[in-house]
């Protein structure tokens, strides 16, 4: 793997944003939960992750997202997690150094690598939100009791605070986003296919005003002829293999 020219985009980048999917994780033993993999019992996320089947079986919901949970307690951020941060914490020593990183992750790995300034564009499974009033809190135990969560507030039914399958993403946080996108000089897209839109809309945005566009997945991907530089490869390799210089 030929990691040179990302090691030097990297050093010269003012404004950098990475935009991360699940592919980053599941080298921490996170399975994407799309597909035969991301079976759990008989049901496939599509079922689970939905408004609707909150509504008709809270309980089922919240037993995947404990099982869940737990998986996300006992994993470690890897290579790549770690060198984000690191990344970040060196551009932000320049004076006109800037650093976004945007998730569609939802299980902190990035903020327990050391991460500061990101967007979690699918929300965080950490946090609990009630579905009837305002009241939300993280709260990170394991295994969570009671099960389903009530609300202190107003008694009302937790749920996870994730952006479910027919759900918008948060406005403001989806703003934030267009704007790191818009400003970045380099945009740096790891193991997400981008496929899905809105947030597909995001290194086309980043590439229209001028950013160089690099992408780093094991595969090719639709992104990948509008990419810049395509390093293939997993993401904790290709950065285990770069220098972070920290001036
Ligand atoms: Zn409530």
């Amino acid at each position: 793997m030929d990691t040179r020219a990302l090691e030097v985009s990297l050093l010269n980048a003012k404004s950098l944003c990475v935009f991360t999917g699940a592919g980053v994780s599941q080298e921490s033993g996170i399975p994407t939960f799309r597909g035969e993999n991301g079976l759990w019992k008989q049901f496939r996320a599509e079922d689970l992750a939905t408004p609707e089947a909150f509504e008709r079986n809270p309980q089922l919901v919240w037993e995947w997202y404990a099982w869940r949970r737990e998986l996300i307690h006992n994993a470690q951020p890897n290579a790549a997690h770690r060198a984000l941060a690191q990344i970040e914490s060196a551009l932000s020593m320049k004076s006109d150094g800037r650093f976004t990183l945007i998730t569609q992750n939802v299980d902190g790995l990035h903020q327990r690598a050391g991460s500061q300034n990101i967007i979690l564009l699918h929300g965080d499974i950490w946090v609990l939100r009630c579905s009837a009033c305002d009241f939300q809190r993280r709260d990170e135990s394991v295994p969570l009791h009671p099960l389903p969560p009530i609300c202190p507030a107003c008694r009302s039914l937790l749920r996870p605070g994730v952006v479910w399958f027919g759900e918008p993403l948060p406005s403001a946080d989806w703003t934030d986003a267009t704007h790191a996108a818009e400003a970045a000089d380099v945009f740096l897209v790891i193991g997400t296919s981008a496929l899905v839109y809105p947030a597909a809309h995001l290194p086309q945005l980043a590439k229209q005003h001028g950013a160089q566009l690099i992408e780093i997945n094991p595969e090719r991907t639709a992104l990948s002829s509008l990419a810049d530089l395509f390093i293939q490869g997993k993401a904790a390799e290709a950065f285990a293999s770069i220098q972070i210089h920290i001036e």
